[in-house]
This record gives C-alpha cells, structure tokens and sequence, in this order.
C-alpha cells in the first residue's frame, strides 16, 4: 500500500500512464517530490510494481531519464521471455499437443498489445488439458525444465497445476505453470468453468508471427475474472496488480460484455465476473459498461461485501486473509444467502463421493 494524503496511490502507478487525468498527475509528482529517488524506489520495489510504475514516471516527466532506464530493462527481459514462450509453443506443436494456451497476465500484454516492459511477474501461467498432461511434460523436461511435483501441499493440487523450473533462462531462472483446471484452488466447484475453458481453448487465437495461442479476448476477460475472484479471492497478493489484465484488456480489446453475462448465468459464476468489474471500474476507471454490474448493488449482502473488498473513499482493498475470512469471500461470491450457498456445497461433496 502506498498510502498518501489518506488514500492509496498504488492504483494510480498501475494505470495507463494516457488514462491519468490532470489531477492524478499533480498528485503522483507531489508524492515523488516528497521522497528521495531510493526511497521511492524501494517502496514499489515492495509493491512489486516497478516497471508500472517507471512507465507511468517517465511519462509524467519524474527523472525521465532514469526511469525510462529502468522500464527498458523490463523491456528486454520481456522481449526474452516472448522468445522462451514462442519456442515452447514450437516445440509443443512439434509433440502434437492441441490445447496448449497462453493464460493470464503474460497472455493479456500479448493480446491486448499493451506495454510490453509493464510486466514483471516471475512466472507465466499457460492452460492446457489434461488428456496431454504425459506429452507436456516430457515435452517440457526434453527442453531442459525442471518438473517441481508439489502433489504433497494442497491435496488435489498436482491435478489442478504442475510447475516447470529452468534455471538456465533469464537471470534468475524462469517458471512456466501449466493450469490443468480453471483455477488452482481445493474447494472450489468448477467444473463448469472447466469445461467452458476446455471448449475455448480450442477457439485459441494466434499472436502474430509466433507461435503463441491465447484464448480470444472476451473468454480471456471471463477466465481472468474468475481467477481473480476464486484464486485470489479478489483482493489478496498480488494484490490490485491483478487488476491491471482486465484494464488492459478492456482498453484494447471489443469484448463481447452480453456474452460474458450469458456465461455468468450458465456457468452459475455468482458476483464474481461483475465485482471484478465494478473494482476495475472504481480504481482504474476501466471502460466496462455499467450493465454488467450495476444490479449486483441491489442487494443489501452484496453491498456489505463489495464495502469489504474496497474502501471507495481511500481506494484501499482488503489485504488480510484468515480461513475465516477467505470462507466468508467464498460464500458471499454465490450472490446467494448464506444458507442457500452452504447447501449448495454440501450437495456438490454428497454427489461427488457417492
Ligand atoms: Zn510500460
């Protein structure tokens, strides 16, 4: 949290350095002006939002040279990892696997076309299915990763994800997460997502001149939602830096928001897409029509939650998490009483063991 004048700044570093308005520029060069350089940097340094941040700098004009410096770094790291990604998506195609698709952050800069240097994530996450689990993975530890079996942490865990390790790539090593499911996450019903992701991968797109498949722009806005909402549970670590590939991707791509309402509905994704939404459009100003979600302040429970996700007046998130807390999230994202929600779960375990 970067807090100033009683309110966190950390959005405003995270944004299009174009979407600022007059206002939000005097008020970030009078934070800047208040600290010494490596003061300053060490503070997004925690934040882990340095090259956000060295975009939006340079671009308001505070130590344009340094920073540009800086964000140029990222630059070229970013240009390396495009290269890494391209040739596992070479190698995979080589193997016959069908479903491999580009997820998530380092999907959204892609597709979306945004600033390649604003991304500092020390992973990139893909999809695939799991049918192609044994020819991934021999695919993967052929190019020289490192398979990390981590089946001991979380008890369905190695069913959900598996984590590659090179350490010969990039300066620190590189690690690339195949998502076997929607998200990665123990309790959580989805397998309706699942299966809506299964059928959208195959739609993929391809960037161009690559070989990199992401899914189409409005199925990676919903997948982005609900991977905000379920696996981090909208506001914990990373924290507010999650919302900036629904910004990005609403910026610069034509989504389809009536599609991705129909899909709420079907998939029975409760509040989930629309807070996503509305938290996007508070701090980021992100262009999502109203529609999408303006009824969820129809109710009393669901305005309760939302105050408690994200204190508008200070543009401040919750950040602190407990079992309790995180149960609490879980059931409120169903836009039901608590009852019915609880219900709905314990029919789902019952099915499922029967
Ligand atoms: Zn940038």
């Amino acid at each position: 949290m970067i807090l100033y004048r009683g309110q966190d700044l950390t959005s405003l570093f995270l944004k299009v350095p174009k979407s600022l308005t007059l206002d939000e520029k005097i008020l970030l060069k009078e934070y800047y002006s208040e600290h010494k350089r490596g003061s300053f940097e060490a503070i997004i340094n925690k934040e882990k939002i340095l090259p956000f941040a060295a975009c939006v700098l340079s671009h308001i004009g505070c130590d344009k040279e340094y920073w540009i410096h800086k964000h140029d770094s990222y630059l070229e790291r970013n240009r390396k990892i495009k290269s890494i990604v391209d040739g596992v998506f070479l190698e995979m195609k080589t193997v016959g696997s069908k479903t491999l698709t580009l997820a998530e952050n380092y999907g959204v800069v892609l597709l979306s076309n945004s600033c390649l240097g604003c991304f500092c994530s020390g992973d990139v996450d893909l999809y695939a299915d799991p049918n192609e689990k044994e020819i991934i993975i021999k695919c993967l530890t052929d190019m020289g990763f490192l398979y990390e079996n981590r089946s001991g942490r979380v008890s369905n865990y190695s069913e959900q994800v598996s984590m590659f390790f090179n350490p010969n790539k990039l300066n620190d090593g590189f690690w690339i997460n195949i998502l076997w499911t929607t998200t990665s996450r123990a309790f959580l019903i989805q397998e309706k997502y699942n299966e809506r992701l299964a059928k959208e991968r195959i739609s993929a797109k391809q960037i161009d001149n690559s070989n990199i498949r992401v899914l189409s722009e409005t199925s990676l806005m919903y997948f982005c939602a609900l991977h905000i909402a379920s696996g981090h549970y909208y506001t914990l670590s990373p924290g507010l830096r999650l919302y900036v590939d629904i910004d990005r991707l609403a910026r610069a791509a034509n989504i389809d928001w009536d599609l991705i309402l129909k899909w709420v509905e079907e998939d029975e994704a409760g509040i989930r897409v629309q807070i996503v939404m509305y938290i996007a459009h508070k701090l980021f100003r992100t262009p999502v029509p109203s529609k999408v979600f303006n009824e969820i302040f129809n109710s009393r429970r669901n305005r309760i939650f939302i105050n408690y996700l994200l204190k508008s007046d200070t543009k401040q998130i919750q950040s602190k998490s407990s079992r309790l807390k995180r149960l609490y999230v879980e059931l409120a994202s169903d836009g039901k009483s608590f009852f019915a929600s609880i219900l709905k779960r314990l029919r789902y375990y019952l099915k499922m063991h029967d």
